[in-house]
């Protein structure tokens, strides 16, 4: 049961020394009720106070491991319910579905796997293949699922009713801890066997919510702790009441036997590829985990990759490009010099318009913190002393033999103070919008 803050507060040390980031110890313990913050933020909390203060801090989502090394799958250990309040903390694992009755399944592993789209400076691929014995055959399903694992460096799920297929298969893939789907009421026992022989995470299948709390309290009582629920619930409506009722049941009401992270079959309750797309997209708003999808397209999976990217960015650390200076499109010392933010999106925005604008350029990017170039300045941290100081520090004059600096339009403002910073400099004001960069250079560089 969750501790309310002023239970939580009788057990911190009251000296209100703001170490934490709180003003007092009183507004550390509410907003560790709220889970908007963690114990560890206290370095004064004693070893006793930590043990009766561990329901308040322990995720109300256990974090599960799909997978080892690099592309594992972490998914659950959220604390909110809306991204707003804090941040979504694991992104959505997406994962493609292979049939071990499939022709070739391993190429079809190898294509889903091989894709990789790039935004904003981030690679982004799915994460997962699902082999699923559609053969009902052990040893083909066996087979397929350690060809798969061979040819593709991804998490995997094996799906399967019959607990001989999944152990002949867990013989030769169980090193990499894949999940095992599913436990339904039939087959729990034999199900939470296995997973506790080759140390996996299991899937719990129920029909409705008390059905899925009575298996995962099966479980845990055998000692299992890693679950993945599947509400069984499929379509747009019964699945995000599904998904929305355990999200605020774990979080709300800190009902910990549906406290875990969920996976999803969107394709089930698709009446065509563009309509499991949508009922994706859906679930990694609303709150799905793992999503696994029976179409691979890359007119799916792009849009579906980005909405991910979107949502699991925390809002309160915008993505950020390194300060520096950067070469595009092979540029000389008489190429120009532009200066920008270190937003990724404002960065790649004017970036990519340098690079097809057939100037190539220097681009000074300053450190504002992940700010766009109008926040930046409204905020003070993107202002004439910082521009001359990224100059110096990054050598910008070791690149370029003048000395033309272009400012962005919309802080044309800055250009007075610019000049006081850099004397011997001249100050040029570009276009404020990126889109119009090309354009300006053919103008007014020669
Ligand atoms: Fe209180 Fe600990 Fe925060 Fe200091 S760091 S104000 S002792 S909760």
């Amino acid at each position: 049961m969750a501790l309310t803050g002023v239970q939580i507060y009788k057990f911190l040390p009251k000296t209100n020394c703001k170490e934490c980031g709180f003003p007092t110890c009183l507004s550390f313990a509410m907003k560790l009720a709220q889970r908007s913050t963690e114990l560890s933020a206290c370095p004064y909390v004693s070893d006793e106070a930590k043990q009766n203060l561990e329901a308040a801090s322990k995720p109300p989502i256990r974090l599960i491991t799909v997978g080892t090394g690099k592309k594992k799958i972490e998914v659950g250990n959220e604390v909110v319910l809306f991204r707003h309040e804090k941040t979504f903390v694991h992104q959505t694992g997406i994962v493609y579905r292979i049939k071990d009755s499939d022709a070739d399944p391993v190429a079809k592993a190898k294509e889903a796997a091989s894709y990789t789209i790039e935004r904003v400076g981030i690679d982004m691929s799915i994460d997962g293949i699902a082999v699923q014995n559609d053969s009902g055959d052990a040893a083909k399903f066996a087979k397929c699922a350690a060809d798969i694992k061979a040819a593709v460096d991804v998490a995997l799920i094996l799906i399967s009713s019959d607990t001989a297929a999944l152990k002949a298969a867990l013989e030769v893939i169980g090193d990499d801890k894949p999940l095992i789907y599913a436990a339904t009421v039939d087959n729990a026992e034999a199900m939470i066997e296995l997973a506790k022989e080759y140390s996996c995470p299991l899937a719990i299948y129920g029909n409705g919510l008390e059905e899925v709390a009575g298996l995962t309290e099966q479980a845990t009582k055998a000692g299992l702790e890693d679950l993945v629920i599947d509400p069984a619930t499929r379509g747009y409506c019964d699945s995000l009441t599904a998904l929305t009722q355990l999200r605020r049941l774990a979080i709300k009401k800190s009902f910990s036997l549906l406290g875990y992270p969920v996976i999803t079959f969107p394709g089930e309750g698709a009446e065509s590829a563009d309509d499991e797309a949508m009922l994706a997209g859906m679930h990694i708003a609303k709150y799905s985990s793992i999503i696994v999808l029976d179409n691979f397209l890359p007119a799916i999976v792009y849009p579906l990759l980005t909405t991910r990217l979107n949502i699991y960015t925390d809002p309160q650390k915008p993505i950020q490009m390194a300060a520096g200076v950067y070469p595009l499109g092979e540029p000389t010392p008489d190429s120009c010099l532009c200066v920008t933010t270190n937003f990724s999106l404002t960065y790649f925005s004017i970036a990519g318009e340098l690079e097809s604008s057939g100037f190539p350029s220097w681009l000074l990017v300053c450190d504002t913190e992940g700010l766009s170039v109008l926040t930046a300045w409204a905020a003070g941290k993107f202002e004439a002393e910082r521009i001359a100081k990224a100059i110096k520090d990054f050598k910008v004059a070791d690149s370029i033999s003048h000395k033309k600096i272009i400012l962005p339009g919309g802080v044309s403002i800055l250009k007075g103070e610019l000049e006081d910073e850099l004397p011997d400099w001249e100050i040029l004001i570009g276009p404020r919008e990126a889109m119009a960069i090309g354009s300006y250079l053919k103008q007014n560089w020669s």
